[in-house]
């Protein structure tokens, strides 16, 4: 899966998830309070994350789940009970195969 966030000091913060985040390279104090998580789990190798962003400044980073038992456990469980997890994996499909192209 591609890394969709990039660090950009010479670009406006901009959220395009799930195809391209633009975020600041440092956070800012406004990230204490305002960092919020967008959209699924997301899935690289063995390891589970969400992507959290600040509402604010836009500043975004990476929320590993702690241990890999548990990201396992929690994603079952979302993809049984959340019906946009499927619509999630047809985007990035989507997304993966535009980069192929
Ligand atoms: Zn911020």
């Amino acid at each position: 899966m591609a890394i969709i966030v990039k660090y950009a000091t010479d670009q406006t913060a901009r959220n395009n998830f799930p195809y391209e985040i633009v975020s600041p390279p440092y956070p800012s104090r406004c990230c204490l309070n305002r960092m919020k998580r967008m959209g699924a789990l997301q899935q690289e190798e063995e390891r589970q994350f969400y992507y959290r962003r600040c509402e604010t400044c836009g500043f975004t980073v990476r929320e590993f789940l702690s241990t890999f038992d548990m990201a396992r456990g929690v994603s079952l469980a979302v993809q049984a009970a959340d019906p946009t997890w499927r619509w999630m994996e047809r985007i990035r499909r989507n997304a993966r195969a535009e980069y192929a192209a």
